[in-house]
């Protein structure tokens, strides 16, 4: 994929291998920078040498004022705060084109959740806090997926999260293209079988908000919409919440499949269901079904093709 085609994702800059880290190393991914970089063109970033700190260096951490975090170096004897958050404020703005973003956990910069927070004292206090970085991007970009490179190791997450990029990026282009009526709900036509697998409440309560376009500014319209999208698309699907989407795929191809198609595809949703087979085999099987019968608005739905196969995401779900 030549690098125009790839979708802008932003990463901790010690996760595609450089020398960033307080201890002058790195946390090199290489499932990031050996299969997802085939895909993402990554913008690599470093927060604590964008705020003018230099490698090595003291580590930091963050330690509660009153109702405020600091950012400090582990002896208590610098306070980087205000570097910090002065490379948030200026950088922040500039990450409007990326469709998502990997972050190193556990960092007082980057960390996603579950960051230390200390007492001034050095005592621990709690583990629930994001680093002042990813604090900021979370705040700035709440419809961005963002994920941790460490959770990237398990298979539901990973494929979670590479599922919400793709639709994201889809939501980008049509932002971009200029938001009408009838391009809102084509984007809801295709994405609605991913919709119904995440969240049936979801996909129920968004059909009506769409049948009135005119009862509030699109714009307002639009941006509920994309909201309550995005947070059902955060929910991991379950084996039988893809069973029930597969059967409902498979019922529209009642008509114009062979009695024989038909119960190869019921036999390998039951296979899934018991564990027996990946997702992507009942899946390929409808794919190939659709190509029999014409039926475009299944043949549309991104829940078939939510990402390029070679990612291999659904042989391990
Ligand atoms: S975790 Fe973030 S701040 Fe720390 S070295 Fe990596 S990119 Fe830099």
């Amino acid at each position: 994929m030549d690098t125009a085609e790839k979708i802008p994702v932003g990463i901790s800059a010690c996760l595609l291998g450089m020398e960033v880290r307080h201890d002058g190393g790195h946390k090199h991914s290489r499932y990031c920078t050996g299969v997802l970089a085939k895909h993402f063109s990554f913008r690599s970033l470093c927060p604590e040498m964008g705020s003018g700190l230099s490698t090595p260096r003291k580590a930091l951490r963050l330690i509660e004022q009153g109702d405020q975090l600091r950012m400090v170096t582990t002896d208590g004897l610098r306070d980087h705060t205000d570097l910090m958050m002065d490379f948030v404020d200026r950088t922040l703005p500039a990450l409007d084109s990326l469709r998502g973003f990997i972050l190193m956990a556990k960092s007082p910069s980057c960390g996603m959740e579950r960051v230390k927070v200390y007492r001034e004292d050095g005592e621990l206090m709690h583990r629930d806090a994001a680093g002042l970085f990813a604090a900021g991007l979370k705040q700035a970009y709440p419809l961005m997926p963002i994920e941790e490179a460490g959770r990237l190791n398990d298979d539901s997450l990973r494929e979670n999260f590479i599922e919400r990029v793709f639709l994201y990026d889809d939501w980008c282009q049509l932002v971009a293209g200029g938001l009408t009526p009838q391009r809102l709900i084509d984007f809801h036509s295709r994405h609605k079988f991913q919709l119904l697998a995440h969240c049936q409440r979801t996909y129920r309560e968004l059909g009506p908000m769409l049948a009135n376009l005119k009862a509030r500014p699109l714009e307002e319209i639009a941006n509920d919409y994309i909201h309550a999208v995005m947070e059902a698309m955060k929910k991991q699907v379950s084996r039988g919440a893809h069973v029930n989407t597969l059967q409902h795929m498979a019922g529209f191809l009642r008509e114009g499949l062979s009695q024989e198609d038909r119960t190869l595809i019921n036999e390998q949703i039951d296979a899934y269901l018991r564990e027996d087979v990946p997702l992507i085999v009942p899946m390929t099987l409808l794919r190939g079904a659709l190509r029999k019968v014409d039926q475009p608005y299944l043949q549309a739905q991104r829940y078939l093709n939510p990402y390029p196969d070679s990612l291999g995401l659904r042989n391990r779900v």
